[in-house]
């Protein structure tokens, strides 16, 4: 059978709520999402040519607050996919404890096939087709893979001009001249940094090896931030084109100038290091195994293999409900997505409130108060998993369970 994320998720979620032995009509509301959106996007290509996209917006749930979640422009991004990335952002912000529900959205597209004005015509389309369902009270759209901070401003731009007046609360991670936060570009690496350095504590790793799949946003500044601030040695990394390792450690300053300036890893060369296969790097010599890409990465034949002893996942579930519990049972642990990778959206909640307040922060502070969302997070989810004695996956999941269903509890079903 295909790999369908949602199910993966809805198993989970079961196992979680059969362990604090919770009826499933308690439940079953998260299995749906609230809304899902389906828009045809046609396309003045160009060539003069018409070509038409498919995209989409879920909202999976409101009962915390908005619906909160990014953007994804991926040639496969399909219906299942975006609604299994809004569950868990869903389950994401109830982690971190931030008033927000979950949402995603997508473009079916490869957009480094595309030109600047397809690209912004693309995104001023989907932003309009979207626009009865987004808004700063409703749901606020941010980058995921494939968009960034221009991809913001556009969205932005067009939601603005919709309305008659600026509008920078419906989206966050724009840039900082139109309202967007300090810190919000490297806020998922930071935060993937502080799970990193707390795992290291508790396995009693002071100078671990690590191995990271993935160059962009979230796998560089990971990169950048775990060899800078904690001093660990980097020792693979891979962008698209294949991976590079080297056993005393990777020049990190250099790899990121060299990505930066548009290259491929694949033409990287450097005394010692030696060039390996996406595979190689899952399983490669490391202590701590990073997988910052894709979804379906670590499959069960990957797990059988690896040599990490811990997984710090970065990407958005990029393990395989088989692969889980072949890593735990291997003894392997694995810092679920929706604890580690929860550093992006916090900040986008912090350029949010800023938003709404129109009074802007210091990056010193933003920085400081996700060190302290993450490292209480960690504990909570680290508490919820050693009371029930099950995998910190399941602990990340009963804790925002309960957070969910007690809001459920208190709002009652309307009507
Ligand atoms: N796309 C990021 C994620 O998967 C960030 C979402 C946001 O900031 O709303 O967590």
């Amino acid at each position: 059978m295909a790999y369908n994320p949602f199910l993966n998720f809805c198993q989970v979620l079961d196992r979680a709520a059969r362990i604090v032995g919770m009826e499933s009509s308690e439940y079953e509301i998260l299995k749906h999402p609230e809304r899902e959106l389906k828009v045809a996007l046609p396309i003045r290509m160009d060539d003069g040519k018409l070509e038409v996209f498919e995209g989409y917006r879920v909202q999976h749930s409101s009962q915390r607050g908005p619906c909160k979640g990014g953007v994804r422009f991926h040639p496969d991004v399909n219906i299942d996919e975006v609604k299994a990335l809004a569950a868990w952002m869903t389950f994401k912000c109830a982690i971190v404890n931030i008033p927000y529900g979950g949402g995603k959205g997508g473009i079916k597209v490869d957009p480094s096939a595309l030109s600047a004005g397809e690209l912004e015509r693309l995104t001023r389309r989907y932003t309009a087709q979207i626009l009865p369902i987004i808004g700063p009270q409703q749901d606020i759209p941010a980058p995921d893979v494939g968009t960034n901070a221009q991809t913001m401003d556009w969205m932005m731009d067009t939601y603005s001009m919709m309305k008659g007046y600026a509008v920078p609360g419906v989206v966050t991670g724009k840039h900082i001249e139109i309202g967007g936060s300090l810190g919000r570009t490297e806020a998922t690496g930071r935060g993937i940094m502080i799970i990193t350095r707390l795992a290291a504590e508790s396995h009693g790793l002071s100078a671990p090896a690590v191995a990271i799949q993935g160059a962009g946003n979230v796998g560089s500044i990971s990169a950048k931030l775990i060899s800078e601030v904690l001093g660990f040695k980097v020792v693979a990394i891979s962008d698209v084109s294949g991976g590079i390792y080297k056993a005393s450690g990777l020049d990190i300053p250099e790899i990121l100038k060299f990505i930066g300036g548009k290259r491929l890893l694949k033409d990287y060369d450097a005394a010692e290091v030696r060039h390996i296969t996406n595979e190689e790097l899952l399983t490669s010599e490391a202590d701590i195994l990073i997988p910052a890409a894709l979804e379906n990465q670590i499959t069960a034949d990957i797990a059988a293999k690896l040599k990490a002893k811990i997984v710090i996942e970065a990407a958005n579930g990029p393990t395989s409900a088989d692969a889980d519990e072949i890593l735990s049972e291997r003894g392997i642990e694995v810092y679920p997505d929706i604890l580690s990778n929860a550093g992006g959206v916090v900040v986008s909640y912090f350029e949010w409130a800023q938003n709404l307040q129109s009074l802007y922060w210091e990056e010193a502070d933003i920085n400081r108060m996700l060190e302290k969302v993450m490292v209480r997070s960690y504990a909570d989810v680290e508490k919820c998993s050693s009371e029930y004695g099950v995998s910190l996956r399941l602990g990340a999941y009963i804790t925002a369970l309960k957070r969910l269903t007690g809001a459920a509890k208190l709002r009652g079903i309307f009507p």
